[in-house]
């Protein structure tokens, strides 16, 4: 099964994304962490894409496409979710046809509707684990010990250089400007499910188990007559 997680940025899809990790075994693919991971590694695209993403701009459909052709292709009989991909019409239709020429379908696309109040909320109060990954929010999900990430140990928490007021500007009107339209483009494809992400942490998590477990008799190798 792959699935799209789609939303605003702070909608909650890596947060929701790492859940599906954990309790049913699919990978997680989300660009925005590639290409973090690329610059703290200093290759030639980190320093390419990095003043582009501080200031909240989406990087070009190339390199993100490259990214995501690598890793489908390293691990054939994965299940994904896609995070924070695709972000354009363009980078919707490569995937359309990466998965086809890797003999995968994309089986749901899960939309986490939130209000632009609440995004500026939890993008204001996000850190993350710079060791394992696991997010956390000053107010609604905190980690338990102060300064100690609950799933690693780790100390290493860190807040996001593009978390800023001015970043989430812009990448607020990316997301409406080049986004937003995937809503209707997946809509009509009969992909489209819709999830209030307003709801906390677990409620957003049961609903979307439950669109994931509607569509699972029709993964794997049932036929249908
Ligand atoms: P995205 O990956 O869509 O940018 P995140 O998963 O990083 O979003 O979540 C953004 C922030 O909001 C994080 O600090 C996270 O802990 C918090 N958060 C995520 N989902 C919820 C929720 N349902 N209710 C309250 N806070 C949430
Ligand atoms: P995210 O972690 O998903 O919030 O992404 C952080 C930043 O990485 C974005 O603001 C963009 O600059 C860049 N980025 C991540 N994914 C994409 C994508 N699919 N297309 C273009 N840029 C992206």
């Amino acid at each position: 099964m792959n699935i799209i997680l789609l939303g605003p940025p702070g909608a909650g899809k890596g947060t929701q994304a790492r859940r599906l990790e954990e309790e049913r075994g699919m990978i997680q693919l989300s660009t925005g962490d590639m290409l973090r991971e690329a610059r703290t590694s200093g290759t030639e695209m980190g320093r390419k894409v990095a003043a582009i993403m501080d200031a909240g701009e989406l990087v070009t459909d190339d390199i993100v496409i490259g990214l995501i052709e690598e890793k489908i292709k390293a691990a054939p009989n994965a299940s994904f979710i896609f995070d924070g991909f695709p972000r354009t019409l363009a980078q919707a239709d490569a995937l359309g046809e990466l998965l086809e020429r890797n003999g995968k379908k994309l089986d749901a696309v899960i939309e986490l509707r939130v209000d632009d109040d609440a995004l500026v909320k939890r993008i204001a109060g996000r850190y993350t684990c710079g060791d394992c990954g696991e997010v956390y929010h000053d107010a609604t999900k905190p980690t338990k010990v102060d300064g100690v990430c609950d799933e690693c140990g780790s100390s290493n928490l860190i807040r996001r250089a593009d978390d800023n007021e001015e970043a989430l500007k812009t990448r607020l009107m990316e997301y409406y400007k080049k986004t937003s339209p995937l809503i209707g483009y997946y809509y009509a494809k009969g992909l489209l499910h819709s999830v209030d992400g307003l709801a906390p942490i677990d409620t957003v998590a049961s609903e979307i188990a439950s669109v994931l477990d509607a569509l699972r008799p029709l993964d794997g190798n049932v036929k249908t007559p």
